[in-house]
């Protein structure tokens, strides 16, 4: 019970201190961070750090984004509730729970089987079932899921070295996709979105940091 409320707390800090104090404006977005509890995405050893300032790792050399990033690009999504969104990189699940908060339907793909696994398990508990993810661990899987597309709103928690087509392709008109896109040293965030005559109209805002989306239209593992 004294854990339980201590984590209650610390989120609340977070989203205090890390998340409006930054301009994340989006009400549905902040409540979202409030409920779902982030420590149950991380491995047991870093809860007591789940809720601070910055990106921890989840195991298989991979990371859980940092809580403001994670805020800005699903604000960035301006989910209603009604969408069909798909994620590329499901990792530890916590962003995948944010956006079975805040939408319909959630499509999501891991390439790594093991992260896959326990991002159902922890979103099972949550009884967040508007979830289908799907393994993608074969060489030269495409990235996206064109059997369930369009969408209409995609996000990548993995950078790319461009935006891929692939992607832009299985976006619906007047959909949102969020990506990092650059160097692996250093992305941009790039939000593109698809007008109804199906122009993409490109705009990038923050300086990010991911770990690298694989494939084909991605980096080679
Ligand atoms: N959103 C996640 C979270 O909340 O924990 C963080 C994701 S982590 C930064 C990026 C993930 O993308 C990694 O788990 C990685 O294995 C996955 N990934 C990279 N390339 C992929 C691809 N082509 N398809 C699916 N997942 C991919």
């Amino acid at each position: 019970m004294g854990l339980y409320l201590n984590f209650e707390i610390m989120r609340k800090k977070m989203v205090q201190e890390q998340i409006l104090a930054r301009g994340i404006s989006d009400r549905r977005v902040i409540d979202a961070m409030v409920k779902i509890p982030r420590h149950l995405f991380v491995q047991e050893a870093f809860a007591a750090q789940a809720y601070s300032d910055k990106a921890l790792p989840i195991g298989e050399k991979q990371t859980i984004s940092q809580p403001y990033i994670v805020a800005l690009m699903t604000e960035k999504l301006a989910l209603t509730g009604k969408e069909r969104v798909l994620e590329i990189g499901t990792g530890s699940g916590y962003q995948t729970a944010l956006l079975a908060t805040l939408a319909d339907r959630v499509y999501s793909a891991e390439r790594i089987r093991p992260l896959a696994l326990r991002a159902r398990r922890c979103l099972d508990s949550l009884k967040l079932f508007n979830v289908q993810l799907r393994i993608n661990d074969t060489e030269g899987s495409p990235i996206g899921w064109e059997e369930e597309a369009p969408f209409d709103a995609i996000i990548v928690t993995a950078g790319a070295p461009d935006v891929p087509v692939i992607l832009t392709d299985q976006l619906a008109l007047g959909g949102r996709l969020v990506i990092p896109v650059g160097a692996d040293a250093g992305q941009q965030l790039i939000t593109i979105v698809k007008n109804e005559d199906g122009e993409l109209l490109r705009e990038s805002s923050v300086e990010c940091r991911f770990v690298p989306l694989i494939g084909k239209q991605g980096w080679q593992a």
